[in-house]
């Protein structure tokens, strides 16, 4: 659900629709808090990334960069959709494996990967593994070693790019725990060693410079510093670098201020940046591979929650208090990020009284949105919190033992549940309890 709610988002009743279905009847059958994905919006933006490519004529391919929103329903949303995953865990490896996604479109990134999640990889003969550090390489020599079984990798390097963005979601400087850097040499170094170990197949080179951007210039940077490798890695090894792998990061609108610029913007400047330095170069234009997350399911996701008590601070605040928080949305304590609110079961009054909205944590920084400007609301009422799909649900807490939310997707005007409510029993399901003595 974009921040711009159409008309044809809301029913008779005045109520919002997710997906064609009303919110107000989701919250019944489901319960809150709940997370609510409009499929068909997922599906577009997939298609969108898809078309932008196939118009320019350029080799690539699109790596849905699921830590963003990774569950069982999401990784054969992006299996029928024919596109990749990157994973950044066993656990979310697992959960596409369990959810029959094509392992050799799976992606491993992650800079501290365990010997267990990298056997666990090469078991199921993930299509790329993205190496991050020396460790990792020597990890992969020796596991490839022991199998004889070759594997592709992909080295992730550090251009060096400081993004406009969160320094939380900033990851292309120099300074930072991702990636080889390529100023000191270590990226040079990195792949003489993959080129000189036996059963290390490199695909290509990879590079992430940060999340929520809004502007091209980190993106043509980035095009330019890796490209400067593929002609340094001809030059120096004789090796034409097949894949070009330049990340996500793709900046999507959660305020009515922001303005983020179409996908085919930054995607255009990326492909006319590498095609006019392959063809001054006289080289062969590498594949580009992207890796979206935030703005594949980010719009797509609306966060339902039941509003119960008010406090207003005369003159200072006027606070409502839902039913979740930081449990299943931590963005807002965790880096300011900010969101739009609507309340769902009364779209059509008008919106009069300015209200923060509050999470039910026992913290201070518990609040979800600052200064919404709302219909006045009484206990029951329906909160939506818009553009909540990305990284809400996959950051989900148990904090306060409070259980996690129940996900839901929509599509057609047909809902269905994808990830059960946590129940009290799920709340205690691993502890032990106390020894006898
Ligand atoms: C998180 C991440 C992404 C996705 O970032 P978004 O901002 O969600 O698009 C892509 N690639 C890597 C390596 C990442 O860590």
């Amino acid at each position: 659900m974009s921040t711009q709610i159409e008309a044809t988002d809301i029913n008779n009743q005045g109520h919002l629709l997710i997906g064609g279905v009303d919110s107000v009847t989701l919250a019944n059958d489901y319960g809150t808090p709940l997370i609510a994905y409009d499929v068909s919006e997922i599906r577009q933006q997939i298609q969108h990334f898809k078309k932008i490519f196939d118009r320019a004529k350029v080799k690539h391919q699109i790596s849905y960069a699921s830590k963003a929103f990774a569950t069982v329903a999401m990784y054969q949303l992006v299996k029928q959709e024919h596109i990749h995953c990157d994973v950044v865990s066993g656990g979310e490896m697992y959960t596409a494996l369990k959810a029959g996604f094509p392992m050799d479109k799976i992606s491993f990134h992650g800079n501290n990967k365990s010997r267990a999640e990298l056997e666990f990889a090469l078991e199921h003969k993930v299509g790329c593994i993205i190496v991050d550090n020396f460790h990792e390489i020597d990890l992969l020599q020796d596991l490839t070693r022991a199998s004889q079984q070759p594997v592709n990798i992909m080295l992730r390097v550090t251009p060096g790019i400081s993004a406009h963005t969160h320094e939380y979601v900033m990851t292309g400087q120099e300074d930072s725990k991702f990636g080889f850097d390529i100023k000191s040499g270590q990226a040079q170094e990195a792949m003489k060693k993959v080129l000189a170990a036996p059963f290390l197949n490199p695909i290509g080179i990879h590079c992430h410079i940060g999340s929520q951007i809004f502007s091209i210039d980190g993106f043509v940077l980035a095009a330019q510093k890796m490209m400067d490798l593929v002609l340094k890695w001809k030059k120096d090894f004789a090796f034409d670098v097949p894949i070009v792998n330049l990340g996500g990061g793709f900046g999507i609108q959660y305020t009515d201020d922001e303005r983020p610029l179409q996908p085919e913007v930054f995607i255009q400047a990326i492909i006319d940046e590498m095609k006019s330095i392959a063809a001054k170069n006289e080289i062969d234009l590498p594949e580009i591979w992207i890796e979206p997350g935030r703005s594949i399911v980010g719009t797509a996701g609306v966060s339902l929650y039941t509003v119960g008590s008010h406090k207003n601070i005369p003159g200072v605040r006027n606070y409502v208090a839902v039913d979740g928080g930081m449990g299943d949305n931590i963005r807002p304590a965790l880096y300011q990020a900010k969101y739009e609110s609507v309340v769902a079961n009364k779209m059509n009054e008008p919106a009069n009284v300015t209200v923060s909205i509050a999470g039910k944590y026992c913290e201070s920084g518990d609040m979800l949105a600052w200064n919404q400007k709302l219909p006045a609301t009484q206990p029951g009422d329906l909160i939506a919190l818009l553009d909540t799909g990305a990284y809400g649900y996959s950051m989900a807490s148990n904090y306060n033992r409070n259980p996690r939310p129940a996900v839901v997707f929509c599509e057609n005007g047909k809902s269905q549940l994808v990830v059960k409510r946590e129940s009290l029993a799920d709340i205690t399901a691993l502890d032990l309890s106390l020894n006898e003595s």
